[in-house]
């Protein structure tokens, strides 16, 4: 059950990357100095990219099962994740960065890569819509901004 947990043939974060890259866009990596060290910032779109693994941060999908054995433990470390991305997901956003999320399962289907990059780089350079993204295996989720009322 854990085995193909941290054994990677294909690093999510890694595709993502080059992919980016191939299509021109540049990024700092592991950007220490911003909330949560997101793991591509790009200063020019003002802009952070996180890429989840499901089940290291609890994503709600086909990927994310808790281990049968030591069973609370893992759950208090992902329910500490969660809360930490959170935390620094809402900071980033009231500093002025938009956020976008891309978690692994979205990778996982690796035909749909291509075009999940294309969509991803399209997002960053028009500044979208919407300042927090996800992009689940699911579907592509926009949530507003939700303004406190
Ligand atoms: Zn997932």
């Amino acid at each position: 059950m854990m085995s193909g947990i941290r054994s990677k043939n294909t690093k999510p974060e890694l595709l993502v990357r080059y992919g980016l890259h191939a299509l021109g866009l540049r990024y700092r990596i592991h950007y220490h100095k911003l909330y949560g060290k997101p793991d591509l910032v790009f200063p020019r779109y003002k802009t952070v990219v996180f890429v989840h693994g499901c089940f290291w941060h609890g994503h709600n999908c086909h990927l994310f099962k808790l281990p049968s054995t030591n069973t609370s433990f893992w759950e208090t470390k992902i329910a500490k994740n969660q809360r930490n991305d959170k935390k620094n997901i809402d900071l980033l956003l009231a500093a002025g960065w938009k956020v976008i999320v891309v978690w692994e399962c979205v990778l996982k289907r690796s035909k749909m890569i291509p075009s999940l990059i294309l969509h991803l780089a399209e997002i960053i350079k028009t500044g979208s819509y919407s300042n927090f993204i996800e992009l689940t295996s699911a579907k592509t989720t926009s949530i507003e901004e939700q303004s406190n009322g």
